[in-house]
C-alpha cells in the first residue's frame, strides 16, 4: 500500500467553444516521508494534477488514494497547500494568521497560542507575532505561510512553486528551510517547479513531464549523496551538475 496513490489521471478542461485536456493518464506513488517533484514547463498540467490531489476539483477520470482512501476535499486538513502567493491576511497578526487552521479545528486557545509561538520559532520568525504581514520582506511572508501550513498538522504538502516569485538569495535559504522543516516533521510533499535546480537541489525523486497533454515523460531519482545534503550544498555536488545535464538534454528532446 502506497502512502499516496495516484491512479490513471485524465483531465480535461471544458468551455463553450473548446476542450482542452491538460492531463492526459498519469500514475505514480508516494510513500510517506517522501519529497518529491513535479518539474516541467509551464503548461504541462502541473497545477491541474497538484489541485486534483488538493481535491480543489474532480478528475475528469481517474482516483486519488491518501492511505487508501478517497480524499474529503471539504474541512479536511489532511492535504496543506503552499502557493506562489502566501494568501496571508493583511488585517490579522503573523499568529492569528498562523492560528486560523487550528481554530477551525476548535483547539483550545492557550494550545493554539503555544504551537504558534512553536511554529515561528521553527520557521525563525520569533518574534514577529504581532507584527502584520506588510511589515514582513517576500521570504518571511513566505516563511510565516509554511508555519501556517504546518499548524493544523498535514498528513502531505503540495507546493506550487512556492519560491518563483523570490529574489535568487531568498529562495536558496527558504530551499533550505522548507527542506530542513519537512524533513524535521517527517513530512510527505510534492513541489511543482518549472526549475531543474530546485527539483535536483529538494527532492528524492523528479517527476518530468511532458505537454499537450501532461503525461509523466520520465522519472529520476535523486542520488543519494544529494539526498543527504541541504538544497545548498547539494547544489555545490559532482552529481547535481550530472543530473542537471541528463534532465536539460530530456527536456530539449522534448521540443515544447
Ligand atoms: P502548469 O501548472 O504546468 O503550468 P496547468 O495545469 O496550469 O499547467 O495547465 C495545463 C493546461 O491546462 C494548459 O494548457 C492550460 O492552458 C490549461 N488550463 C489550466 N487551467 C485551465 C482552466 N481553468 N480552464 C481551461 N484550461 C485550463
Ligand atoms: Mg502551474
Amino acid at each position: 500500500m502506497s502512502f499516496l496513490k495516484i491512479e490513471d489521471i485524465h483531465h480535461t478542461y471544458f468551455s463553450n467553444q473548446a476542450a482542452q485536456t491538460a492531463i492526459g493518464g498519469i500514475s505514480l506513488d508516494i510513500e510517506k516521508g517522501e519529497f518529491v517533484s513535479f518539474l516541467g514547463p509551464s503548461g504541462c498540467g502541473k497545477t491541474t494534477l497538484l489541485s486534483i490531489i488538493a481535491g480543489l476539483f474532480p478528475p475528469t477520470s481517474g482516483k486519488i488514494l491518501l492511505e487508501n482512501k478517497p480524499l474529503k476535499a471539504e474541512h479536511d486538513f489532511s492535504i496543506g497547500y503552499m502557493l506562489q502567493q502566501d494568501y496571508l491576511f493583511p488585517w490579522k497578526t503573523i499568529e492569528e494568521n498562523i492560528t486560523l487552521g487550528l481554530r477551525l479545528l476548535k483547539q483550545n486557545e492557550g494550545l493554539e497560542h503555544i504551537k504558534a509561538m512553536k511554529l515561528l520559532n521553527e520557521v525563525g520568525l520569533a518574534g514577529t507575532e504581532n507584527s502584520y504581514p506588510r511589515e514582513l520582506s517576500g521570504g518571511m511572508r513566505q516563511r510565516a505561510a509554511l508555519a501556517r501550513t504546518l499548524a493544523v498538522n498535514p498528513k502531505i504538502l503540495l507546493l506550487d512553486e512556492p519560491f518563483s516569485a523570490l529574489d535568487y538569495q531568498t529562495k536558496l535559504k527558504l530551499e533550505d528551510l522548507v527542506s530542513e522543516t519537512l524533513k524535521s516533521f517527517g513530512k510527505t510533499a510534492v513541489l511543482v517547479t518549472h526549475d531543474i535546480g530546485e527539483a535536483i537541489a529538494m527532492s528524492d525523486r523528479i517527476y518530468l513531464f511532458a505537454s499537450k497533454p501532461g503525461v509523466i515523460h520520465k522519472t529520476f531519482d535523486v542520488p543519494d549523496e544529494l539526498r543527504e545534503l541541504t538544497p545548498f550544498h547539494a547544489r555545490n555536488h559532482k552529481q547535481y551538475t550530472a543530473l542537471f545535464q541528463t534532465i536539460w538534454k530530456e527536456l530539449e528532446s522534448l521540443e515544447y
